[in-house]
Parts: C-alpha cells; structure tokens; sequence
C-alpha cells in the first residue's frame, strides 16, 4: 500500500507526566469508535493496576535492544530511565483502515515521527500549575516519592518544547479539555486533503460532469 492510503490521521499527545492525557485519551476512544491509542513497548515496571497488553507491552531491557536492531520501532526513547517505543506495524495496519491513531509519546519520539512524516498532528496537553501538576501526581497514588520528585524534576523540560506542537490544551476543567481535544481531531477529519481520501467515491459522484 501506498501512504496515500493511509487514511486514519496520526495524533502525536504530550504532556508532563500527570497533566491528564491518558485520562483525556482513554474519555476520547470511549466516544469515538474509530479511533485507537497505540500501545507502546516500554522497560519499566507496571504500575498497579496496569496490563500487559493494554497499557503497555512490558518487556525487558535485552527484548527492547532486539526490537531496536530489527527495526520494528517508528520511535523509541529513552524517558525518565526507562525505554519507551512505537511499533511500526499496528500503527501501519490501523491508518490503512481508516482509523485514527493516538501516540501518548514524549517530546524526543514526537521529534522522530514528525521527520518520517510531516502531517502527524501534534497535540501538548499542559496542567494549569506546577502545584496541580504535582497535586495529580499524588493523587493518582501510582508513584512513590522519588518517582514524582523525578517526574515533577521534569516537568519544565518537557514543558520547554511546547513550542513544537501544533495545538495546546490547558487541562484546567477536564469536561471542557475532552470537548476541546474532541474538536481538534474532528475538524481535522474534515480537512479537503482528509475528506479527498476518506470520502472519495462521494465526491466523484457529486463533482462529475452532468452527460447534457
Ligand atoms: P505518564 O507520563 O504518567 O503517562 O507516564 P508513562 O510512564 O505512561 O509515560 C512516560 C513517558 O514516556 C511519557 O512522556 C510518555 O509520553 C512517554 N512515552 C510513552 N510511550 C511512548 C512511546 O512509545 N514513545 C515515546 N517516545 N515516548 C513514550
Ligand atoms: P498523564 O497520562 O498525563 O500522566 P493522567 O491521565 O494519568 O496523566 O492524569 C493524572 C491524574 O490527574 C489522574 O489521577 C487523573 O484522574 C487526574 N486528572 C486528569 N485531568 C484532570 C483535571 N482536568 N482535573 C483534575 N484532575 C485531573
Ligand atoms: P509513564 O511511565 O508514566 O507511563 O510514561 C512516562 C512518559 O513516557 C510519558 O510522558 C509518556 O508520554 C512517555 N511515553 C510512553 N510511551 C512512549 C513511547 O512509546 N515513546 C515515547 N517516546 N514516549 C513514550
């Protein structure tokens, strides 16, 4: 297949960890059902809770290094000492189906997807404090206190390449960041290069020349 038939868009989301894009993806994919999230290949530890398989695919650091070598990776990074990776295939499959696709992938990976393919659409979600940041984090009650230290640590440079993205959510009211985050991926479904793959047996109908 070509890429022009690559019909699903391909949403790049980051944030500092605890601003809110898993939560906002996961309420997205449970209104929309053409849409996924890709399920990244990562070496750190689940957290309680977490699946093999859903949240991640959680595998070893040798295992992580294999899929390097054999290239089955769009991205990979190294984020907060563990490694984090995009495979290639299933995001491949999905597009091709006309589905959207969600990376929830850090600033390096966005770096990486956006040189293979400059139509991937950013998206930065940002917290609207530094202390409602660290607030989520605790609440969330899935790290300890060195992990939070280390992510809060982080957070201002993740934050430093906002400036990369194409679109910035304020998670302040989360009802209105989910409306938000909604109207950015559907108007942009609705864009004429989208609409000339999506909709193409339409509008050959509507635009052929009448026979008189
Ligand atoms: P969160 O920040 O609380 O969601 O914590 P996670 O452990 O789920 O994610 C840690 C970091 O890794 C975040 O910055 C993610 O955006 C990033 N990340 C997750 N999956 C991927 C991936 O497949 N590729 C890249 N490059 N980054 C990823
Ligand atoms: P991330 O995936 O960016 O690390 P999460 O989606 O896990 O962040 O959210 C971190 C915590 O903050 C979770 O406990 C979540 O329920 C909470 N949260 C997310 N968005 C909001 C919001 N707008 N207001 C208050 N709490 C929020
Ligand atoms: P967490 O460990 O909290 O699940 O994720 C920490 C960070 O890693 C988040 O900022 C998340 O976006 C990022 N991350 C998760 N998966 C990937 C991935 O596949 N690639 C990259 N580059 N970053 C990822």
């Amino acid at each position: 297949m070509t890429m022009q038939q690559l019909t699903g868009n391909l949403f790049m989301i980051s944030a500092p960890s605890g601003a809110g894009k898993s939560s906002l993806i996961q309420a997205l994919l449970a209104q929309h059902a053409d849409m996924q999230v890709s399920v990244s290949h990562t070496t750190r530890a689940p957290r309680p809770g977490e699946h093999d398989g859903v949240h991640y695919h959680f595998v070893s650091v040798d295992h992580f290094k294999q899929q390097i070598e054999a290239g089955e990776f769009l991205e990979w990074a190294e984020v907060f000492g563990n490694y984090y990776g995009t495979s290639r295939h299933k995001i491949q499959q999905a597009r091709q189906q006309g589905i959207d696709i969600f990376l929830d992938i850090d600033w390096q990976g966005a770096r990486q997807i956006r040189q293979q393919e400059p139509s991937a659409i950013g998206i930065f979600i940002l917290p609207p404090s530094l202390s409602a940041l660290e607030q989520r984090l605790r609440t969330r009650g899935q790290d300890s206190d060195d992990v939070i230290a280390k992510r809060m640590a982080k957070a201002n440079d993740e934050m430093s390449h906002v400036d990369e993205y194409d679109y910035v959510l304020i998670n302040d009211d989360f009802q209105q960041s989910l409306a938000s985050l909604s109207a950015i991926v559907l108007s942009q479904r609705q864009r004429l290069a989208q609409q000339q793959l999506r909709q193409a047996k339409i509008l050959h109908q509507l635009l052929a020349k009448s026979s008189d």
